[in-house]
């Protein structure tokens, strides 16, 4: 299945010059969305997975699909204040400023083998402070998985030494 056909590229969004790459359109096919979530799930099993961790919002989209095919758990990392439990923190930078992403303390026990899901990976930012509260917490990060990479944008770079697998690359 060639995936590239079920995205829809909106240019100028979400400001001029962007040429933005919108999911829905594939999540919208049943068919697209069950390959790419079974592609996603057979890479899972060959790294060896305990437990998913995706940011919100459209981390939630890959990832927990992909935790209820294998029967594992799904980790959600959000924005401050969503949370409702004890969380720790990172904070990060965006183009303008910066954010802080948030994860339940007892979300990942030490250990554990976390596969990080994402439905694109840009500069890398958002996935390295994931990274990042998955290890404060203890965990093994043995995967980042992506539906797309944008090349041009190197967050390989900022990622090296982690395993990447992504199903489609712009360049
Ligand atoms: P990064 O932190 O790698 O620079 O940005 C990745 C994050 O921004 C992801 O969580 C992703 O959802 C969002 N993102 C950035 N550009 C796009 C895009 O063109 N399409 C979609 N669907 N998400 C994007």
């Amino acid at each position: 299945m060639n995936y590239k056909d079920f995205i829809t590229v909106v240019e100028d969004y979400p400001k001029k010059g962007i040429r933005f790459k919108d999911i829905t359109t594939l999540m919208d096919n049943g068919e697209a969305y069950r390959q790419a979530t079974n592609d996603i799930v057979a890479y899972a099993e060959k790294q060896g997975v305990d437990v998913i961790v995706g940011p919100e919002a459209r981390g939630f989209i890959i990832g927990c699909p992909v935790a209820y095919a294998l029967g594992v758990g799904f980790a959600p990392v959000r924005k401050e204040g969503k949370l409702p439990r004890e969380t720790i923190k990172v904070e990060y930078d965006l183009e303008y400023g910066t954010s802080v992403l948030t994860l339940h303390q007892d979300a990942i026990r030490p250990g554990q083998r976390v596969l990080i899901t994402d439905d694109l990976l840009a500069t890398g930012g958002t996935i390295k402070a994931t990274i990042e509260l998955v290890e404060k917490l203890g965990g093994v990060v043995v995967g980042l998985a992506f539906l797309i990479e944008l090349d041009y944008l190197n967050g390989r770079d900022k990622l090296d030494g982690y395993p990447i697998m992504s199903l489609m690359n712009y360049q």
